[in-house]
């Protein structure tokens, strides 16, 4: 097993995501000595660049952690040497073989593995995999392909790219990527639940009266909108991340910690004052419709879940950027408190906050006594924020996933049928969307969204926690 090796091609490397994470995360690994003995990264896109230049580029992108200052600019050299580059087209298995020439090299006879990253647009995957499976694959060990969003628009091109991707691939050779599955307060959720004794059993409508998901960014498109536009903030967030998030927080509790167990259970702007509306972008066409902002209200059909609304929540170029997910209690019944609560009873009930981004924290919303003589409550918060609690910096999502596509942990990733399951969620309204033209409803950039969401929220008698006043 040690003296087998792994060669991690980047496919798509001159691209933003590889520059940007991908090199990134699989340095920050080398410096924490998670990668094999035997490894080799080889960057391959169509952009003539030598050894050299793609070294170039990528040691501007790398950086060192807090705690990874010891020795920094001569683990970059040490990493920087192990990456390689080679010139290809994406639908050339010539250039594939070219490739598999050079991967082998660099093996040195050992027993090969071969991780591919497709960090290419989505048109050119399914040529990327053929080429790559046929021309370029391990050996003797396995070959595994990571795969990035978008899976497809809808439930059919979703399934029409996993039957292609499946002509060249088994499913366990597939990684789909959903980088918020990384993310230390995500994978945290599993921790919480079902670790501590005084969450799990509150789990359920018994003692939660909703539940909120919420994604916000404070910017725009910003000249970007060619990828965006064609797809929408519902697809572009709330298909995939929100909804995996969601899938986890409300499972039922698995056999296992195994990946298969696991997987098993989870189965618009216009005229700012100093920014330009959505439709001013200039990669976005002038009578757009695509949303940027979306809100829903989902519900489980199962004993545990049966009424309790889950609303989702997520836009673009609104007053700040932020991810979480909000857990409000129902109120205590017959609360001996109530009259020293004050007037708003739905303020004073118990929440839990899990904020996945930015400032990673979990805390939790308690009735307290204000100090003094008199008997007057107020909400404090329990609070655990990791920055004071944790002196480490926590790794980008990208390090983890890589890791577990190398040690082939599958937990993570999304298997086909919960992308299917995924989608046909969210198909239907977005195919009304799209056949009926809606047109959204607008927001000022930099404000809380459109107020349409309030009304959504209302209709379920639920107040979206991240308005009220905050800690
Ligand atoms: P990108 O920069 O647009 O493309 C990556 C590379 O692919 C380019 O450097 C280019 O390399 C090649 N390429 C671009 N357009 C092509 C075309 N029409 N035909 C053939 N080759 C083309 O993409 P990215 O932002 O790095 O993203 C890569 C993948 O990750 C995409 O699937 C994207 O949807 C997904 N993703 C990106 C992000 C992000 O933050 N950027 C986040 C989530 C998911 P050469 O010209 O050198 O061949």
């Amino acid at each position: 097993e040690n003296e087998s090796s792994v060669s991690i091609t980047v496919v798509g490397a001159s691209g933003d995501l590889a520059k940007k994470k991908i090199f990134p995360a699989l340095f920050a690994l080398y410096y924490e000595g998670c990668l094999p003995k035997h490894f080799t990264v080889f960057g391959y896109a169509r952009s003539k660049m030598t050894d050299a230049e793609l070294r170039n580029m990528v040691s501007k992108t790398l950086t060192c952690r807090i705690d990874q200052r010891e020795n920094c600019g001569e683990k970059m050299d040490q990493f920087l040497k192990r990456c390689f580059y080679h010139s290809g087209q994406y639908d050339s298995q010539e250039h594939f073989e070219a490739l598999d020439k050079k991967l082998k090299e660099h093996e040195g006879g050992r027993e090969s593995n071969r991780l591919f990253y497709l960090s290419i647009p989505p048109n050119i995957f399914i040529d990327a995999v053929k080429c790559a499976s046929s021309s370029a694959s391990a050996a003797s060990g396995w070959t595994r392909v990571i795969v990035e969003k978008p899976f497809g628009r809808d439930s059919e091109s979703s399934a029409a790219l996993t039957k292609a991707l499946k002509q060249y691939l088994t499913e366990d050779q597939i990684f789909r990527i959903d980088h918020y599955l990384g993310k230390e307060l995500v994978e945290n959720l599993s921790v919480l639940r079902f670790s501590n004794l005084i969450f799990e059993p509150l789990w359920s409508r018994q003692y939660i009266r909703n539940v909120q998901l919420i994604f916000s960014e404070d910017f725009g498109t910003e000249g970007r909108g060619g990828y965006f536009d064609n797809y929408g903030i519902i697809r572009d967030i709330m298909q995939n991340h929100l909804l995996q998030i969601l899938a986890l927080f409300a499972m039922e509790t698995p056999v296992s910690l195994d990946a298969e167990d696991i997987r098993n259970e989870k189965s618009h702007t216009r005229g700012g004052v100093t920014h330009p509306g959505y439709t001013d972008d200039k990669t976005v066409p002038k009578d757009s419709v695509t949303p940027t902002f979306a809100a829903a209200a989902l519900f489980i059909d199962n004993a545990r879940w049966d009424g309790v609304p889950f609303l989702m929540k997520a836009g673009k170029a609104l007053h700040n950027r932020s991810a979480e997910i909000r857990v409000q209690f129902r109120h205590v019944p017959g609360n001996l408190y109530n009259r020293n609560i004050g007037t708003d009873l739905d303020q004073a009930t118990n929440e839990l906050v899990i904020r996945v981004q930015p400032d990673e924290a979990i805390y939790l919303k308690i009735n307290n006594k204000v100090p003094g003589l008199g008997m007057r409550l107020d909400r404090s918060n329990l609070n655990l924020l990791y920055s004071t609690r944790y002196s480490k910096e926590i790794p980008d999502a990208y390090e983890r996933l890589l890791l577990d596509a190398i040690e082939g942990e599958r937990r993570l990733f999304i298997r086909s049928d919960e992308l299917d399951a995924a989608w046909s969620l969210f198909t239907p309204v977005l195919k009304e969307l799209e056949e009926k033209r809606t047109i959204p409803e607008y927001y000022p950039y930099g404000s809380r969204g459109p107020v349409g969401a309030h009304y959504l929220a209302a209709r379920y008698k639920v107040r979206w926690g991240d308005l009220g006043m905050e800690e």
